[in-house]
């Protein structure tokens, strides 16, 4: 079980990078079983087949958890995370993020031969690995 934590803990710091090169936020972002969770909110009940990890971000009054599927690949878990995180800092920056190098939309967080990657959604280009992100 900590090898899965370790293993999602990981890509979770590449989402996590990304935000703090591109924002000024000081988010925080822990990985914790689904044990934890349950332990945590007695009142939970996702269907659990014990393959699922839960992931916390913290900020001043921003808390979000959800469930990894570990059978995913990789890249597919990093997508998945980058997605989801992307969704509440558009909402806190009320705007674009991370922002297209070329356009004013977000980048799209995608597999692209088998990595973790942020494209345009407009034509589908390769602007950076998740967690490559420049400073811009
Ligand atoms: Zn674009």
């Amino acid at each position: 079980m900590t090898s899965d934590v370790e293993r999602v803990a990981a890509l979770l710091a590449d989402v996590m990078r990304d935000v703090e090169t591109t924002t000024s936020f000081c988010w925080s972002a822990r990985v914790g079983t689904y044990d934890e969770w349950v332990a945590e909110d007695p009142l939970a009940h996702m269907p659990h087949d014990g393959t699922m990890v839960t992931v916390y971000i913290d900020g001043d009054h921003f808390l979000l958890s959800f469930a990894v599927e570990l059978a995913l690949s990789n890249a597919e878990i990093s997508t998945g995370l980058a997605s989801a995180i992307q969704d509440e800092v558009i909402d806190e920056l009320q705007g674009a993020w991370p922002l297209c190098p070329r356009h004013d939309h977000p980048l799209d967080a995608t597999v692209l031969h088998g990595l973790a990657v942020w494209t345009c959604p407009h034509d589908g280009s390769f602007v950076a690995a998740i967690g490559g992100l420049d400073a811009g």
